[in-house]
């Protein structure tokens, strides 16, 4: 399968395998993350976060109810949320979640925004796990016609050393464990440059904070919400 669908399906795969209840998907553009693991039954929250607000809504509509859950209520109730903002931001909406993910995000951010991306998710969203994918530039001079980045938009393009070296620091900061893998191995004997696709999981090494909501957390809401769809 293409790369985009081996990184939604590794997100899925986590899921199974953790069963987390509440997941946000930040940078979630169309809100194709969203819609697959709207099929997983352990989760009873979602919510997407984008700076793009028509891209969000192209296809938000697959995210309601379908007629055939009116007609088999299930047990468990899901609440999908959908935000315009930026992870540049904090807003109190994105507190108390299990599972965040950043999917080809990271290398979209300005520097400024980059710079307070880890303060938001690590230290204020602080969720019980964190995964950030991006791409790894050391695979790009096996991509055809790959010069300086692989898409217009990215502000930069990381090594595994610079990835690794800045996850590593966001971590010991704010407290975290963080491990290394990727997707999309390359051809036999250029093995050395590592995955295309870098991914860090990052898993909070603090219990959960319970119902205590910390003043610092009393913070103003900076999102629209522009989607909410209970099942
Ligand atoms: N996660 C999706 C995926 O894997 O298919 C989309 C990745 S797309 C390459 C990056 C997304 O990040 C875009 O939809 C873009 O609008 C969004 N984005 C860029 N800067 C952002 C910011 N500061 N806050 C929230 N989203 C942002």
């Amino acid at each position: 399968p293409p790369l985009y669908k081996q990184r939604y399906q590794f997100i899925k795969d986590l899921v199974i395998k953790y069963k987390p209840k509440k997941v946000a998907d930040l940078g979630c553009a169309d809100c194709t993350l969203l819609w697959m693991l709207k099929f997983c039954k352990c989760i009873e929250e979602l919510a997407g976060l984008d700076i793009r607000e028509n891209v969000m809504k192209e296809k938000m509509h697959r995210l309601s109810p379908l007629p055939a859950d009116y007609l088999q209520p299930s047990e468990r109730s899901l609440t999908v949320t959908l935000h315009h903002g930026s992870v540049a931001h904090k807003d109190p909406c994105m507190l108390g979640f299990d599972l965040v993910t950043c999917i080809e995000l990271i290398e979209h951010l300005e520097a400024a925004e980059l710079e307070k991306f880890p303060e938001v998710v690590f230290g204020f969203m602080a969720p019980a796990m964190v995964v950030i994918s991006t791409p790894n530039s050391e695979f790009n001079p096996l991509l055809p016609g790959v010069t300086l980045f692989r898409h217009s938009d990215h502000k930069f393009e990381w090594d595994r050393a610079q990835f690794q070296s800045w996850a590593v620091a966001a971590a010991t900061r704010y407290d975290y464990t963080v491990e290394f893998t990727g997707l999309g191995t390359p051809p036999p004997g250029t093995e050395d440059v590592g995955f295309c696709t870098q991914i860090g999981v990052f898993v909070r090494k603090y219990p959960k904070n319970g119902e205590i909501v910390n003043s610092e957390k009393h913070t103003e809401h900076a999102y629209k919400t522009v989607f909410k769809a209970v099942h």
